[in-house]
C-alpha cells in the first residue's frame, strides 16, 4: 500500500489520512489451528519477509532475492515469461525519477496461457517493493528494517499460490498474468509503467485484480469489493464478482468511506484511470478495526513482521480469486469490454 500523497510525491501525515488519531488497542489474535493454504502463505511469508530479503527495498539486494523467488514459484508452477521483450524474460525494467535520483527497478511478469488469447486477457497484481532500510521506514528500537510483511509480502504469497491452483487447469480461455509491481511505494510506478507499456494492447485486459495489504483478517471475514464508479465496464465485473461470492459462499459487504480512501493509494488506481475495470477484493478492508489498528501500529513500520500476520481470511481469498479468475477468463462469463475508453478518468488528485 502507498502512502498516503505518493502518487504525487507529497509527504503527508498518517494521523492527517486518518478521521482520528487517537490510539488503539492492538486486535488480539487468537491462536487456533492454521489450514494447509495458511500454512503455504506463511511459508512465504516467512522468505519474503525475512531480514535476509532486506525490506524488499528497490535496487537492494532485497530485490534480487525477491524477483528470484517469486520467478523461480511462478516457474516451478509452470506458468511462462510474460514480457513482451525477449531480452528481458520475466523482468521488465523500467525507471522512475524519486526524490531527485534515478530509480531503475524492475516489474516481474508471469504468463499461464490461455486457450483462446485473442479473447482478451485478465492480470493479477501484487506489488513486490517494500520500504527495507529507506528513510520512510519507521524504525522500532533496534530493528531498522521494515520488512511488509502484511505491506504486501502477504499479497505476494496469495499470488504464488492463486497462480499454482489455476496452473493445475483446466486450461483458461485467455491469458491470465500476474504482474508483481515494483515502485508501488514510490507511488504505484510499476503499475504505471505496465500501463505505459503493456505486454499486449491495454484494452485487451478485461479484468484486473489486485491484492494489496491482506493479512490482518482471521478466516470466514466477511468481504469488500472496492472498484473506482469511472469505467463503463466494471458494472459487468461487479456482477461477475457477487455471482462468483453468492457461488462460493462468500459474504460481501459494502465498502464505506473508511476504505474507499485506499483506492487512489493501490495499484489497481493506474488501471481504473484508463478505463480498465480494476478491483481490490479483500477481507482486510473489511475489517476496519483492524485495519485501523494496523495501520497506526504497523504501517510502514519495522514492526510489519511476519509474527503479526494473520492469513486466515488471505486463504479464504485464494480460492475466491482462483473462482474470480477462472471466470473473468472465460468470454462466456465475462463479455469483452466494448468501451473501456468510454469511462476513461484522469488522475487529477491523491487526495482521499
Ligand atoms: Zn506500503
Amino acid at each position: 500500500m502507498a502512502a498516503r500523497g505518493a502518487v504525487l510525491g507529497v509527504v503527508a501525515s498518517l494521523c492527517a489520512a486518518l478521521t482520528a488519531c487517537v490510539p488503539a488497542q492492538p486486535v488480539a489474535t487468537v491462536p487456533r489451528p492454521l489450514s494447509e493454504m495458511e500454512v503455504a502463505l506463511h511459508s512465504h511469508v516467512a522468505v519474503l519477509a525475512s531480514d535476509e530479503f532486506a525490506g524488499r527495498e528497490v535496487e537492494s539486494i532485497g530485490e534480487g532475492l525477491t524477483l528470484d523467488y517469486l520467478q523461480a514459484e511462478f516457474a516451478a508452477a509452470g506458468l511462462k515469461s510474460g514480457t513482451h521483450d525477449p531480452g528481458n524474460a520475466w523482468r521488465e525494467p523500467f525507471s522512475y525519477e524519486h526524490q531527485g535520483r534515478t530509480i531503475r527497478t524492475h516489474n516481474l511478469i508471469a504468463r499461464l496461457p490461455g486457450a483462446e488469447p485473442q479473447a482478451g486477457a485478465v492480470l493479477l497484481i501484487a506489488h513486490w517493493d517494500h520500504l527495507g532500510y529507506g528513510a520512510r521506514c519507521k524504525r522500532a528500537g533496534d530493528d531498522k528494517v521494515c520488512n511488509g510483511a502484511v505491506d504486501n509480502a502477504s499479497g505476494l504469497a496469495m499470488m504464488i499460490e492463486i497462480a499454482r491452483a489455476l496452473a493445475k487447469g483446466p486450461q483458461p480461455e485467455r491469458d491470465i498474468y500476474f504482474l508483481a509491481s515494483g515502485g508501488e511505494e514510490d507511488g504505484l510506478r510499476g503499475a504505471l509503467s505496465f500501463v505505459a507499456d503493456p505486454p499486449v494492447p491495454l484494452e485487451k485486459f478485461v479484468a484486473v485484480f489486485n491484492l494489496d495489504t491482506e493479512g490482518v483478517a482471521p478466516p470466514g471475514a466477511p468481504v469488500v469489493v472496492l472498484a473506482t464508479p469511472g469505467p463503463a465496464t466494471v458494472g459487468a465485473l461487479m456482477s461477475l464478482v457477487s455471482a462468483t461470492a453468492r457461488d462460493e459462499g462468500v459474504t460481501l459487504v459494502p465498502p464505506d468511506e473508511g476504505n474507499r480512501k485506499y483506492l487512489k493509494r493501490q495499484d489497481g488506481w493506474a488501471f481504473d484511470a484508463e478505463g480498465i475495470p480494476a478491483v481490490i477484493i479483500s477481507a482486510a478492508f473489511a475489517q476496519q478495526n483492524r485495519l485501523r489498528d494496523y495501520m497506526r501500529h504497523r504501517y510502514h513500520r519495522a514492526n510489519d513482521d511476519v509474527a503479526g500476520v494473520e492469513l486466515g481470511a488471505a486463504a479464504d481469498m485464494v480460492g475466491f480469486h482462483v473462482a474470480l479468475l477462472q471466470r473473468a477468463a472465460n468470454p462466456a462469463m465475462l463479455p469483452r469490454a466494448v468501451t473501456a475508453a468510454a469511462g476513461r478518468t484522469a488522475i487529477t488528485a491523491n487526495a482521499p
